[in-house]
């Protein structure tokens, strides 16, 4: 027997070099706690990265999403719509502020919320005359949004939109950021994310008041007098200063990051070139993912499943996923309202995601493209 080849994560953390000075400075100054250099210097540094006015360092996207649906006064009674197609931390802070989800599918070529469906549930509610509070928007993978369209929609009906960028930190919609796009943008530092800080989250806003709430309310609302006061009930929410050293670490390596992983893509579409069984996710014109992960859904009667290719690779020390399985089958959200025509339903039955850390070699590649290749061809 051979030695067993290493494991390919799919997204392991990939650090840049300078975020433990960045953790000792914090060590050197005695703030090891939610407040300090690291944490203010993350703020400013990303917020001009992306161009906006501030940001709210917090402990996770989830908690970001929760403070975000406050900021945009969700609450009991109201509907906020959600694209379907996504990870439950989108939905589930709606469920925090007593707000109900409302569910709108995806459209086949980006996966991300279908302007036909938003506009038939925003119609619908009309009709009814109660307009949802909000628009959580999901940039899944890193891919944008259809912005133009869904943004003459919100405006034309008056909706604010939460953009849920937990997976797209560098994504660009003609040459914009998304998360830059909404009343608020919300972005996660998980550990598998395209940069980490272990764990972390950002809001982010034109607003800067907005922001400052966010950012009181993250640290149990205390009123601004001498002793302890309260008139809001808060939220213990905010990132650490050893977290956010790591950070600013790694926003120093943001852009290579976001590169690597589009190389990850291209050098997959390269070597799987001639695998015809396997549709990619696509990039249409003027839109620009920072390729969070690389995925692709099977043909038709490919005569392989996801879940087969998955356990193909796993036996070759290979990791993969399947792509999201939508909101509206979730046993928590299946009661929810629900625009659209299944077409996640089919990204989900169909779909696959490879290993695409940045710190994947092309090597690595050739290995899992060489195995995944075998599944169809023996
Ligand atoms: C990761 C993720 C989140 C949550 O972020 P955390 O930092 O893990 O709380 C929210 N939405 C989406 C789409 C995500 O992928």
């Amino acid at each position: 027997m051979s030695v067993p080849e290493e494991f390919l994560y799919l997204s392991p953390p990939h650090m840049g070099g300078r975020e433990q000075a960045y953790v000792q400075q914090a060590f050197d100054q005695n703030w090891i706690t939610t407040a300090g250099a690291n944490v203010t210097g993350f703020e400013q540094e990303l917020a001009t990265y992306l161009g906006v006015p501030a940001m709210a360092a917090l402990a996770s996207g989830t908690a970001a999403l929760h403070l975000g649906l406050l900021a945009l006064g969700a609450g009991p009674g109201d509907e906020v719509f959600c694209s379907s197609f996504t990870f439950v931390a989108s939905t589930n802070p709606i469920r925090y502020v007593g707000a109900t989800p409302v569910l709108i599918d995806s459209e086949p070529i980006t996966w991300n919320l279908c302007p036909k469906a938003l506009e038939a549930a925003l119609q619908d509610r009309q009709k009814k005359g109660q307009l949802p509070k909000a628009l959580m928007l999901v940039h899944l993978y890193g891919m944008p949004s259809r912005m133009q369209e869904i943004q003459e929609l919100t405006q034309h009906y008056g909706v604010p939109i939460l953009e849920d960028a937990a997976e797209a930190l560098g994504s660009r919609y003609h040459n914009r950021f998304v998360g830059t796009f909404g009343k608020v943008g919300v972005f996660s530092f998980n550990g598998n994310k395209i940069i980490t800080t272990s764990g972390g989250g950002a809001l982010v806003s034109d607003d800067v008041a907005l922001v400052e709430q966010a950012r009181w309310l993250a640290m149990q609302a205390k009123d601004d007098l001498p002793y302890y006061h309260h008139t809001t009930m808060g939220y213990n929410y905010r990132l650490s200063n050893i977290s956010a050293g790591i950070g600013r670490g790694q926003l120093e390596v943001l852009e290579e990051r976001v590169q690597q992983r589009r190389t990850v893509f291209e050098n997959y579409l390269q070597l799987l070139q001639d695998v015809e069984e396997l549709e990619w996710h696509q990039e249409p014109d003027g839109f620009y993912s920072n390729r969070w992960l690389s995925c692709f859904t099977l043909k038709k009667n490919s005569g392989v499943n996801p879940e087969k290719l998955r356990l193909h690779l796993l036996a070759a020390n290979i990791e993969s996923r399947p792509l999201w399985q939508p909101m509206h089958r979730q046993p928590l959200y299946s009661s929810c309202d629900y625009f659209g025509d299944q077409v996640s339903d089919d990204l989900f039955a169909r779909g696959l995601c490879l290993p695409s850390g940045s710190s994947l070699s092309f090597s690595d590649q050739e290995r899992v493209a060489f195995i995944l290749r075998k599944a169809f061809r023996g």
